[in-house]
């Protein structure tokens, strides 16, 4: 049984998040105390017992403190099964949160899986559905775990309701770690608003500023068509492609937020990674670590990769990931941000 302290580090929900998944994958029972301890409402949300249900329903797992507000978990995991899931958050909370947990367990499975998962799709603490189809879904199928994600209906905070469909492909324990040293040649680069039941005049706004602070020319503006009923919402979205990574920046309108500042929060996320060579963003850095951590311990090859920034939540993270894999994350500072390697040991 693996004893961890949920105030550790960021105290966040991540903890949770990864001791689950890495339980599933490893078969090791965990409990978790103090849960979320360091944010202003502690304990288990809505988003977070979610996971929790959602592990219990894919590895058969027995569980104490399933509840809404808890803050003990106590999880002992069975064999994971391949299958058709539903999963809702029930609330706008993040469905995409949902789906990081029980994903590289499903990779493990005997067979395909096929999830359904409603609620937030483009939530501003979690990876919006844009970010995991086009930056992090395309590392993962170069491990060796292919995966395909479609968007059916978009859900922004508060109302919710997002429709996403996954379909996960067992990889039997042959996920291949690689290097993320080098961006490669840049390919394109894109706007985009999503801003669905908002006047059409605050994306056109929120644009304009990116064009013209970035230099970017109209072809690189694009607008998105949205379907009837979804937000109302409004996520504004660049894409960076390069050859061996794509990187995804987003950010999200709020009452009283002009749609210049939204931009401009915009401008500032893309400048910043465009000023570094390193390969990962902030948000990637710490989403890249569980999974090239799977890979590092099944082949026992070390792999590495370097990022514009190390936040406390990715080093929190490689914390939790340590308890559970006999494999070591050293990080070093460097010129363009970050150099991380991750060794079996
Ligand atoms: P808590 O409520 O405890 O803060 P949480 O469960 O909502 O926790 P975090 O622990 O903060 O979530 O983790 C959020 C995850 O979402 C992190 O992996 C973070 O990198 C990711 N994330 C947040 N914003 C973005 C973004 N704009 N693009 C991609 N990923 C993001």
């Amino acid at each position: 049984m693996i004893d961890i302290d949920g105030s550790v580090g960021e105290g966040g929900g991540q903890i949770l998040r990864t001791a689950l998944a890495l339980s599933m994958c490893t078969g090791q029972a965990f409990t978790l105390t103090r849960i979320r301890a360091g944010r202003s409402k502690p304990g288990l949300l809505r988003q977070h017992l979610t996971c929790v249900q959602a592990a219990v329903a894919v590895s058969g797992a027995e569980v104490q403190g399933a509840e809404m507000h808890a803050q003990q978990l106590r999880f002992v995991p069975g064999a994971v099964r391949a299958g058709s899931y539903t999963f809702h958050v029930g609330t706008a909370g993040s469905c995409t949160l949902v789906l990081q947990t029980v994903w590289p367990a499903l990779l493990q499975a005997e067979g395909r899986s096929c999830l359904k998962l409603g609620g937030g799709t483009h939530n501003p603490m979690a990876p919006p559905f844009h970010f995991l189809a086009r930056s992090y879904a395309p590392l993962m199928r170069r491990l060796g775990a292919h995966v395909e994600l479609t968007l059916h209906r978009l859900g922004f905070y508060p109302a919710g309701g997002g429709d996403i469909d996954v379909t996960i492909w067992p990889c039997h324990d042959a996920l291949r770690p690689f290097n993320l040293i080098e961006r490669g040649p840049w390919v394109e680069s894109y706007a985009e608003c999503l801003a669905p039941a908002v006047p059409r005049t605050v994306a056109q706004r929120e644009l304009a500023h990116v064009e013209s602070a970035l230099g970017w020319h109209t072809h690189q503006l694009r607008t998105v068509a949205v379907r009837q009923n979804e937000g109302p919402g409004n996520a504004l979205l660049a894409t960076l492609v390069y050859d061996h990574v794509t990187e995804v920046f987003t950010q999200f309108g709020a009452k009283g937020l002009s749609a210049e500042h939204v931009a401009r929060e915009l401008v500032r996320e893309v400048r910043s990674y465009q000023r570094s060579q390193a390969v990962l963003g902030p948000h990637l850095a710490d989403q890249w670590a569980l999974p090239l951590a799977l890979a590092v311990w099944k082949s026992q090859r070390a792999a590495a990769y370097t990022c514009t920034d190390l936040t406390p939540h990715a080093t929190t993270n490689f914390a939790v990931i340590e308890r559970f894999l006999p494999v070591r994350f050293t990080t070093t500072s460097c010129d363009t941000g970050w150099y991380v390697e991750l060794a079996p040991c």
